[in-house]
């Protein structure tokens, strides 16, 4: 080591040391980022901006169960009716799907998990598959006002063609009822009427958010996020600067 003129020491760099790479990503970089809220929250909305950001694929149990649905498969027979009625298809269902997505080589740098996980059982059987792969977490609850809910998901339609959302109110399409990129005539999601909405948030509150306490229990970090008001860009900045933090 070598005494500088102004008293700082400087290390000679070891000769295997390259500086024209790209630096790593920062290790605090969260690989199993779980986003957590209400249906309506915007979990979403906020994973699509953050696959662009992040790089790591959005996995939604309710976009992949709809997918089994649409295509006709075993699993989607089993599913449908509880969908529609807005109950919770079975653990074992969710569990297997997720874990199959998890091994996708895509997953290796991480993932984004969006409507999982939403029971008990769901919970410790993902923390069981993090602990094995040596995965960082970190929870994102989206904390949206009850009444703001019911309007985001009652005024939400969505395009039969190309699955874009709008809603009403807050993000209406051009043509009303008509989809700006297809042309199509927007419909109303099967599990979006009025009594579907009920019970989709009856199971949120008595099954999905006592996993809150269950998170900090097993000392997952785990911030809150106000997405009541914002727009979805300013809440994703929120969580941008919440999961760069060390
Ligand atoms: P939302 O969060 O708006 O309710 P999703 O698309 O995440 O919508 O889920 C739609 C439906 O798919 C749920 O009402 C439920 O029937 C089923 N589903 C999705 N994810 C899970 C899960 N992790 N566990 C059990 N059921 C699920």
């Amino acid at each position: 080591m070598q005494k500088e003129s102004q008293g700082a020491y400087r290390v000679a760099a070891p000769a295997s040391v390259d500086y024209n790479q790209a630096p790593p990503p920062p290790t605090h970089l969260p690989l199993a980022l779980i986003l957590f809220g209400p249906p309506g929250s915007g979990k979403g909305t906020q994973s699509k901006l953050l696959v662009k950001t992040l790089g790591i694929p959005q996995i939604s149990t309710g976009d992949m169960l709809r997918d089994h649905v649409r295509r006709g498969l075993a699993v989607g027979t089993k599913v449908e009716a509880k969908m529609k009625a807005g109950i919770l298809v079975k653990d074992e269902v969710v569990n297997r799907l997720v874990e199959e997505r998890l091994a996708a080589p895509d997953a290796a740098r991480g993932f984004i998990l969006d409507g999982y996980p939403r029971t008990r059982a769901q919970a410790e059987t993902l923390c069981g598959m993090l602990a094995a792969k040596g995965r960082d977490t970190v929870v994102i609850h989206l904390v949206v006002d009850y009444n703001v809910i019911i309007a985001r998901l009652t005024g939400r339609r969505v395009c039969p063609v190309c699955g874009t959302l709008y809603n009403e109110t807050s993000k209406p399409p051009k043509v009303p009822g008509v989809c700006d990129l297809e042309g199509a005539a927007l419909i109303v999601r099967d599990d979006d009427r009025e009594e579907v909405i009920r019970q989709r948030l009856e199971a949120y509150e008595s099954q999905t958010r006592p996993l809150i306490d269950y998170f900090r229990e097993k000392g997952k970090r785990l911030y809150d996020v106000d997405a009541s008001q914002e727009t979805p860009e300013a809440v994703f900045r929120k969580i941008e600067v919440l999961i760069r933090k060390p």
